[in-house]
């Protein structure tokens, strides 16, 4: 039996060790933050992969690269009791805890926006999103190995491709969580909250193609693709339903050449965000049948849904609920709360298997220029991290 609702289990001496250790906590977060890795960059994030790798192996565990030729390595380690696959006790007992590795910041961001501690904050490209949130873990690990109480196996999954859609590892993450019990995602709080919902996310291009005529001489021979883009823009952005929590975002447009010519082609790019899963397959039908008024324009529709919604199913609740009985122990109150941005816990949710997210550090400006972690919530939220993983 999984040790259940232990009353005795030691939640303080959990918070007083990663006190202990948060100096060792903020060094090696620096140390991954200084490995800058671009998710364009494999070679880059390769790197940084290593870091981790070589930190997870002095910790006991089992390392696992899932080579990829167009992006950097994805990172599998394997911690604590090896239990069996397929077996139904193994299955209840191993918790997959899901990250990234790669950033949004280009190679030679921290020349302008060095990594340095201020303030009490940890500043820098990707300390937030979510390189604390790998120093957490690997800490978490540490401080369960060091006090015997990793009593279930834990699979640390870092992907390489996240900030793109995780093309590459998307397979990969949606097979080890299907062989979970629970899935702990690593990117920051919302806020001090965790994440129990999460909106899917869809990106569309529309392609028009009309005819090219002179604007003076023979306007009438014209069929106006940007005048075709504009009715199709009107179309999609009518289909936003707030109170469903699908919005249709029409982000970037181009088209035409000379303000003299009558445009044979234009194009927009466009963000769709869902809350319910039955979204997905209802907005792809309406992008499908897009048709152009104008007849002698031709209309190409491309792409589609990228990550299903995470619903705040029941599953996720119970884990919210164990994450809010330990972090009252800790002494703090853990919120939930449910966000329109996407992460991989998306796709771990879809398969049915629970999820909770928003794991990692607390902080804000996470794709921004004032990206930081702040430093008192990491003791306690790496002491809370242990305690979701000894249970
Ligand atoms: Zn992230």
């Amino acid at each position: 039996m999984p040790v259940c609702s232990n009353p005795a289990f030691p939640m303080r001496a959990l918070l007083a060790g990663a006190r202990r250790k948060e100096q060792a906590l903020l060094r090696l977060a620096r140390k991954l933050v200084a490995a800058e890795s671009p998710s364009d960059v494999k070679a880059s994030v390769d790197v940084c992969a290593g870091l981790v790798a070589d930190r997870a192996r002095a910790l006991g565990g089992i390392v696992k690269l899932h080579r990829q030729r167009e992006f950097g390595d994805v990172l599998e380690v394997r911690f604590g009791p090896r239990s069996r696959a397929g077996s139904r006790n193994g299955l209840r007992q191993r918790v997959l805890l899901l990250g990234h590795l790669d950033t949004v910041w280009p190679l030679g961001t921290l020349k302008t926006m060095p990594c340095r501690l201020s303030e009490g904050r940890l500043w820098g490209p990707g300390t937030l999103d979510m390189k604390a949130g790998i120093a957490m873990a690997l800490t978490a690990l540490e401080m369960l190995t060091e006090a015997g109480l990793l009593e279930q196996e834990v699979i640390l999954l870092l992907t390489s491709d996240e900030e793109v859609g995780s093309p590459v590892s998307r397979p990969i993450t949606e097979r080890l969580a299907s062989e979970c019990a629970a899935v702990y995602v690593l990117e920051p709080a919302q806020g001090l909250a965790c994440k129990t919902a999460r909106k899917g996310t869809g990106n569309w291009r529309i392609d028009v193609k009309g005819r090219a005529a002179h604007a003076g001489v023979d306007f009438e021979k014209g069929a106006n693709a940007v005048l075709e883009l504009a009715r199709v823009v009107e179309t999609v952005s009518g289909w936003t339903d707030l109170k469903r929590g699908l919005t249709v975002s029409v982000g970037v447009v181009g088209g035409g050449t000379k303000s003299n010519v009558v445009p044979a082609e234009a194009w927009a790019e466009i963000d769709v965000r869902i809350a319910r899963k039955s979204d997905g397959p209802r907005i792809e039908r309406r992008f499908a049948g897009l048709k152009a008024m104008d007849k002698r324009c031709t209309l190409t529709v491309t792409r589609g849904i990228n990550r299903p919604p995470m619903e705040r199913r029941r599953g996720t609740v119970r884990l919210y609920q164990k994450a809010r009985a330990l972090a009252a122990e800790l002494g703090f109150t853990l919120e939930e709360a449910s966000t329109g941005g996407a992460s991989d816990g998306n796709f771990t949710a879809a398969l049915g298997v629970p999820t909770l997210d928003g794991l990692g550090a607390v902080g804000e400006g996470a794709h921004a220029r004032h990206e930081s972690v702040v430093v008192e919530h990491l003791a306690p939220r790496t002491a809370l991290l242990a305690g979701l993983l000894a249970k």
